[in-house]
């Protein structure tokens, strides 16, 4: 059975090896993150190679963005009320961005998914000595947060300008954007740096829960990332705050998903836990086209066994997912039309939708509607083909339609020679005839395929 609800892991130690790759794909995989906070451009370059071998399936490069960590030579153990020094260049232990002159004495800062929480209690020679408030491990490469504070780091660090020009001559499909703040930052990916492929912007502080408005419009969609986000503003808040990114990303088609601890005991237990699964099938009622596993994946030892959990929950949960897209003034004809598609999904019995799509607006468009019918989006684009594996309810498909006399037709035979299509199937299929402006799907066919392929026969 095709399952909708998308699934992205994050490949690291724990599932770097082409059979597990393999494994984890035929289990549900639809994508891969690689967390660049971890490994080497050569590290990244064997895994896209891994993945590519496997499956069509898109990669997503993360970049550190202004994400703060800690840098340390030799791992230290503190305890609660120890004082310690951190400094900003490369001192035992410093910070990788210099935000010396923006904090003050008094000011919180959290290590570790905040579960080292000190105080700057004196400022000086370039350096900061905490108080811790609660102890733990220092190790190199822990994230760090500063709640509530605005700080004006560089979008991007130098590592991930060498990211960047490596992910473009890969061609990777996406490029996610850890703590992305504002619309800028992201153009800054896009227009500065000139990166083509898809810009998945993480929201994991305040500034960019309050900006996602404006980071949505200038992103091809956003993370939930609710790591650092339960650390940034208070954990309690991050449920309602997951709801509210998801619907804002559902209202305008752009692609949202849904990030870490969904199976988090899965790192060391074959099993999740009761709240886990709920977790995981919430996060899809709520509307996510994704839902992601980092450590689960990535470090854990039960990888595999993490993809069957989740696609299982996605099997028991996505036939109860509701629309929560709320009428609007028009936008523009694929809006108007995907709403119409909408209605005839809900108000005839219907097999399956084609949309001939060339960026996949269309499909995305649809896919947010999650109607009960699988969306089979047909792109002439092999980037959108795989950038599309995301979409919820989408099942991308490659044909050169547009070389095509009559491309409905065509389209139709191509897919029930791929057995995508029954023979006598009804379906509906959407496309931008004689036009070439963007975003106009004018044009709604409704047939049967026997029909159909009768009459394209005899024509
Ligand atoms: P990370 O981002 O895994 O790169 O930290 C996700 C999150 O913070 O939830
Ligand atoms: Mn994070």
């Amino acid at each position: 059975m095709f399952k909708k609800t998308k699934i992205i892991c994050t490949v690291g130690p724990a599932s770097a090896k082409k059979e597990t790759i393999k494994k984890m794909y035929q289990l549900g995989m639809n994508g891969v993150r690689i967390n660049t906070a971890y490994g080497t451009i050569p590290q990244y370059q064997s895994t896209i190679e891994a993945v590519r071998e496997v499956a069509e399936i898109p990669i997503i490069l993360d970049l550190k963005g202004p994400e703060v960590r800690l840098k340390a030579k030799a791992p230290k153990v503190i305890m609660a009320n120890d004082v310690f020094e951190v400094g900003f260049e490369a001192e035992e232990v410093c910070f990788n961005h210099n935000f010396y002159d923006q904090v003050t004495v008094g000011d919180s800062i959290l290590i570790d998914n905040g579960k080292i929480k000190t105080k700057i209690v004196e400022k000086g020679n370039r350096k900061l000595s905490l108080q811790a408030i609660t102890g733990g491990k220092i190790e190199d490469g822990k994230g760090v947060n500063i709640p509530n504070k605005h700080l004006s780091v560089s979008t991007l660090n130098k590592k991930d300008i060498e990211v960047v020009t490596f992910a473009k001559k890969q061609d990777v499909e996406y490029a996610a954007l850890s703590f992305t703040r504002c619309a800028a930052d992201v153009e800054e990916l896009s227009k500065k740096h000139k990166f083509q492929g898809g810009i998945i912007a993480k929201i994991e502080n305040s500034e960019g829960v309050q900006n996602a408005p404006e980071i949505l419009e200038a992103a091809n969609g956003i993370m939930v990332a609710r790591g650092d986000l339960g650390v940034e503003i208070e954990p309690e808040k991050v449920p309602l705050v997951q709801k509210s990114l998801i619907k804002q990303c559902n209202q305008r088609g752009k692609l949202v998903i849904t990030a870490t601890e969904m199976l988090e005991s899965m790192i060391y237990q074959p099993n999740p836990t009761r709240a886990e699964v709920s977790d995981v099938a919430n996060a899809i009622l709520d509307g996510s086209d994704a839902v992601m596993l980092s450590g689960e994946t990535a470090i854990g030892q039960y990888p595999v066994e993490a993809v069957d959990m989740m696609a299982r929950i996605a099997h028991e949960t996505e036939s109860a997912v509701k629309s929560k897209v709320e009428a609007t003034h028009y936008i523009n004809i694929s809006d108007t039309v995907s709403k119409a598609i909408q209605e005839i999904c809900e108000s005839m019995p219907l097999d399956k939708v084609i949309t001939l799509t060339k960026t996949g607006y269309t499909a995305r468009m649809i896919a947010r509607f999650k109607i009960a019918q699988p969306i089979i989006a047909v792109t002439p684009d092999p980037t959108v083909k795989k950038q599309l594996e995301l979409v919820f309810g989408v099942k991308p498909f490659l044909m050169n339609y547009l070389s095509e006399k009559d491309d409905i037709s065509a389209v139709a035979n191509r897919l029930c020679e791929v057995h995508l299509l029954g023979e006598r199937e009804t379906v509906l299929f959407t496309a931008g005839e004689h036009t070439t402006v963007k975003h106009a799907s004018n044009a709604i066919e409704i047939h049967n395929m026997e029909e159909l392929r009768k009459f394209s026969c005899s024509a």
